[in-house]
């Protein structure tokens, strides 16, 4: 449950109220110096267990820390690096001492996790006028109303139950940092946000005194801590460089390496892991295939076939191609919902194409391009295919065996990994064919000044040190998404954004720009009367971030009549609570110029 730290919703309680409440019922208490209520742990309160013993007697506090873990210390691990008195703990500022040094913290097992507030079996259900996030009973507020009757009117108390405080949020009780979801994923068991969002330690963060809420995951993805977690423990383990030396520390980076190009091969469904190459991300890999295969195997004449949907990345390099080689570049068009016109793309195919490179998920408008289709049509025409994946893999089963593509790329940061690694997959012959770009170290059988004998792929194409590390990190990525099933993040984000687009689109003077059948995570928009970063400034004084902008993709935002759009864009750690206060912000907009 969140609480509403927006005074200004009538009849809503605010967190400013509630503190108010629990200092209240401190000084109220006989004898003591009342000490203010500045910690999110108010059961912590020296004063809280007397109490409730007082009234209810045996209660019994929030479940104990296994042995050699501790809660905790309010006083110095607050979530809130600004909380109440604006004092920042040190280990917050990164030159204090943390807590975590001494004793490891403790985060709750989700049996002690007790599920969010009923909800509604579907999201549909929810509308604004039966149900809205901050409607719901905080349970906080009623234990302290209770609490302050009980000292006014002992006789009149009802009995709080025991387990009162068992399954309250398990870092923060008092003030609650995250809003908490309305819905758990309908339909897809052992889906679980709350839970899914203790992973994300971003989430603790506060902007502009508001819970954070992360609504740019097209521009990159939060990371989980099993990924931090990953990247240090490399460094603090394995760190050495990869393949060159027969020590022990560089057969354990080497190891973690190579097994993070297996998860990779496995999560692409590739044939063999010397079909994956590393490199800096999305950018790069098309970058390598144009200035490799695209320079060694284009002449005059031939043509590139891109969709109007294309990020600049998928633009930029066949352009710089096209003009050096005098190649032709060809558009799909795509309809007013922003679909591709399949009828128009079959008319460009011809036997001059020679490439086809599109996006399976538009980062602009969400579309989703029936890639497989397109796929075969090109391959029918003799053409080869890239197919770009940065949009697409976190939201969508990837299959390059099933696609038949013949490069896949993608960003290991639009996927919940590190920034600075990406992946190309290739078909391996075609790789094998194809000369490197960059020389050096690490991509060579023999050296000498009369001759070089490259390597095969994969290490072809990685000369140099790579991003060992965080291709490492990317691989922890890939186990998470794995772990939680990318077929049930995909159904739940599903449910997200239909929720989303059914409550954005009756708002008055809202026009959402890109409406294709099949879409994935994005909810571009244009809101009339506002300029768009003037909505992404309001939204992000609530907390909210999203993009305001081109989105690096200005041929299609042009298709539209638009410079710029808002872009918010989901991701399985997103709520239904959390598109209520997008939705609610954008209405008191509105209201605010009408
Ligand atoms: N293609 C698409 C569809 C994208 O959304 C992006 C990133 N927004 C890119 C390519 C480029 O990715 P990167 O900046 O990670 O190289």
């Amino acid at each position: 449950m969140s609480i509403n730290t927006d005074p200004q919703i009538p009849g809503v309680p605010d967190a400013a109220w509630i503190e108010k409440l629990a200092n209240e019922l401190f000084s109220a208490l006989p004898d003591e110096t009342p000490k203010p209520v500045l910690s999110p742990h108010l059961e912590d309160h020296p004063r809280m267990e007397k109490m409730l013993n007082l009234i209810v007697p045996g209660f019994s506090k929030a479940p104990a820390a296994p042995e050699g873990f501790q809660l905790s210390d309010p006083q110095t691990s607050l979530a809130d690096p600004h909380f109440a008195d604006g004092k920042v703990p040190p280990s917050a500022t990164g030159v204090g001492v943390s807590p975590a040094g001494a004793v490891r913290s403790y985060t709750p097992s989700p049996q002690d996790i007790k599920p969010p507030v009923t909800a509604p079996a579907h999201p549909f259900e929810v509308n604004e006028s039966v149900f809205k996030p901050y409607q719901f009973d905080h349970r906080q507020e009623i234990e302290l109303k209770h609490i302050l009757a009980a000292i006014s009117n002992f006789e009149k108390l009802p009995q709080i139950p025991a387990n009162a405080f068992h399954g309250a949020d398990p870092a923060y009780y008092f003030l609650q940092n995250t809003p908490q979801p309305i819905t758990q994923s309908p339909g897809v068991s052992g889906f679980n946000v709350d839970l899914i969002r203790q992973d994300f330690p971003v989430f603790n963060e506060r902007v502009n005194g508001k819970p954070l809420i992360w609504l740019d995951n097209a521009a990159t993805t939060q990371k989980p801590r099993q990924v931090i977690d990953r990247v240090s423990y490399f460094y603090e383990h394995e760190n050495s460089n990869i393949h060159r030396a027969a020590h022990e520390l560089a057969a354990r980076a080497t190891d973690a390496y190579e097994g993070a190009r297996e998860k990779v091969r496995q999560f692409l469904n590739a044939r063999s892991v010397n079909e994956i190459v590393f490199v800096r991300g999305t950018t790069e890999a098309i970058n390598l295939v144009a200035k490799t295969w695209g320079d060694q195997n284009l002449v005059a004449g031939d043509e590139i076939i891109l969709s109007h949907l294309e990020h600049h990345a998928n633009i930029v390099p066949w352009k710089q191609l096209a003009d050096k080689k005098g190649l032709k570049i060809r558009v799909i068009p795509v309809d007013n919902d922003g679909q591709v016109i399949l009828a128009e793309y079959a008319s460009l195919l011809s036997h001059r194409t020679k490439l086809v490179s599109f996006t399976q998920v538009s980062n602009a408008l969400g579309t989703i391009t029936p890639a497989r289709q397109m796929i075969e049509m090109a391959h029918a025409a003799g053409a080869k295919v890239l197919l770009d994946g940065a949009q697409s893999v976190s939201h969508l089963r990837s299959d390059v065996t099933g696609l038949n593509c013949d490069w896949f790329v993608f960003s290991g940061h639009k996927v919940f990994g590190p920034t600075g690694i990406g992946v190309l997959y290739g078909k391996e012959d075609l790789l094998n064919a194809t000369q490197p770009w960059q020389g050096g170290g690490n991509m060579i059988v023999d050296v000498t000044f009369e001759h070089i004998q490259y390597h095969k792929a994969p290490s072809r194409f990685e000369a140099g040190t790579g991003n060992i590390a965080d291709a490492v990190g990317l691989g922890a990525a890939i186990d998470y998404v794995s772990k939680i099933g990318i077929d049930a993040i995909n159904q739940y984000e599903h449910y997200l954004l239909e929720y989303a687009s059914s409550r954005m689109q009756v708002i008055p003077g809202l026009r959402l720009i890109g409406t294709a059948k099949e879409k994935a995570s994005v909810l571009s928009f244009v809101f009339e009367g506002f300029r768009t970063e003037e909505v992404g400034s309001a939204l992000n004084r609530e907390g909210i971030a999203v993009r305001s902008g081109h989105h690096c993709a200005q041929p299609i935002l042009r298709r539209f009549g638009q410079e710029t759009t808002v872009r918010p864009s989901l991701a399985f750690y997103n709520t239904t609570s959390e598109i209520d206060v997008l939705v609610d912000t954008l209405y008191r907009l509105r209201r605010g110029r009408n």
